[in-house]
């Protein structure tokens, strides 16, 4: 039989690996800080051993990750526009990508895909097997057992760093739901798939009932499995739901076995959720589940905002994060409308990194050291600095180009009456002291 060891194995048995070290470095936090957390599993590093991604960390005491999905659909098959879409996400700084395609050749989108970037890349399994059971029978009420398990093989194989399973809709989630109801129903795409399979075919989820065979495939590759939150609200009115509650209770149960299995895990949340709630979220959530490193969905903090749901999560993404979510999903503009281009993903993108900054400025991870270098251009006037310090310089710039002053010091919004440059020239002049 062949023992396969995991990153979290390593970081049992005492070994700091080259992705803990590089971590650690970019992190600025001590290596050994980074391997005891790796081996408690409160930060994830999703690296499947097949591939060598771009160490990222995401957890506990560490700066707040992006993540930006990209993927077909089944009325847009528009393979080059979701490579466009993986080069504007990675170019405007994700930390990781997902590949969520379910239209057209899916295992060939999700190998170009891993082969264009670093970055760690993450799936969502049951699509897969969904779609595949979908083109076959009409519907995926008749996907085979075992066609899920085959799909986390076939695209562990390929080298995803991270996969979304939906272990935890199980029979007591699938009760709690309907005896409660919802006003908007269920939202997660995974959740959907597998709650119609188990109503329709009344037996227990595959995922939950035989877990272990999804932590050995897990093992053999060495990914991360992102705890998939198939219960999530899909409206405001649903949030912090008792079939929400349970799934949480299964989660955390799950992420003890896989941690006695070496496997590492990332737990996913809400979904739409009011932003006094989050902070519970949170809490309850790492409670549950043990310090696992937490990973929002948006989270969408209102409902009446679709074309601004990008704004609407930045939000929410800042709340998470300042109560210490450690992973934010992005949301684009597209959001509940259509399937987002590559404009929509820069701007998803952009919105939920000043969110996550925003957070992680209230979570202690940094000290705002950027703003401060931000403050200081502005005050000296110094255009380029200011382009420097921004989160998209390209797009400073070119606002300020689009409509240019007279006096290149200052900008079109006061022009001659610049109240920086009045007031250091005042600063600056020696002969004045104030009110003398
Ligand atoms: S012109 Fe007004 S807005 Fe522009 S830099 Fe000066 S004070 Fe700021």
């Amino acid at each position: 039989m062949v023992i396969f060891m995991t990153q979290m194995d390593d970081a049992k048995n005492g070994i700091i690996t080259d992705q803990m070290k590089a971590v650690a470095k970019i992190e600025n936090v001590d290596e050994e800080f980074i391997r005891k957390s790796v081996a408690a599993g409160t930060i994830a590093i999703p690296n499947n051993i097949t591939r060598n991604a771009k160490p990222v960390g995401i957890g506990a005491g560490l700066r707040t990750k992006v993540n930006a999905t990209i993927g077909t659909s089944t009325d847009i098959k528009d393979i080059d526009m979701e490579f466009e879409k993986a080069k504007v996400a990675m170019e405007n700084k994700a930390d990781t990508l997902m590949e969520l395609s379910i239209g057209g050749d899916l295992d060939a989108i999700r190998q170009k895909i891993i082969s264009i970037t670093d970055l760690p890349v993450g799936s969502v399994p049951i699509y897969q097997a969904a779609v595949e059971s979908i083109n076959k029978n009409g519907s995926p009420i008749y996907m085979e057992e075992d066609s899920m398990f085959k799909a986390i093989e076939k695209q562990a194989k390929d080298g995803i760093d991270f996969m979304a399973i939906h272990c935890s809709v199980n029979r007591e989630t699938l009760k709690r739901l309907k005896r409660q109801g919802r006003e908007g129903g269920l939202v997660s795409r995974g959740g959907a798939f597998l709650s119609a399979w188990m109503v329709h075919n009344e037996i227990e989820n595959p995922l939950y009932k035989n877990y272990d065979q999804v932590l050995d495939i897990a093992k053999e590759y060495d990914f991360t499995i992102s705890l998939a939150n198939g219960m999530r609200a899909g409206a405001i009115a649903d949030s912090t739901d008792r079939a929400q509650v349970q799934e949480l209770i299964i989660l955390g149960e799950l992420v003890d076995r896989a941690r006695e299995a070496g496997v590492q895990t990332i737990v996913e949340g809400p979904g739409h959720i009011p932003l006094k709630e989050i902070q519970t979220n949170v809490m309850v959530q790492k409670k549950l589940c043990r310090g696992a490193p937490f990973y929002m969905l948006g989270p969408i903090v209102t409902d009446i905002a679709p074309a601004y749901d990008h704004i609407v999560s930045s939000i929410g993404a800042a709340q998470s994060a300042g109560a210490g979510a450690d992973f934010i999903c992005y949301v684009t503009p597209a959001e509940h409308l259509a399937l987002p281009g590559p404009d929509d993903v820069k701007r998803g993108v952009i919105a939920t990194r000043i969110g996550a900054y925003v957070g992680d400025m209230a979570k202690g991870v940094h000290n705002g050291e950027l703003d401060l270098k931000m403050a200081n251009a502005r005050k000296k006037l110094n255009w380029e600095a200011q382009y420097a310090a921004a989160i998209c310089p390209a797009d400073a710039r070119a606002i300020r180009d689009a409509r240019p002053p007279e006096d290149p010091d200052t900008c079109t919004m006061c022009g001659n009456y610049c109240a920086v440059k009045i007031v250091n020239e005042w600063l600056d002049d020696a002969d004045q002291d104030v009110f003398d």
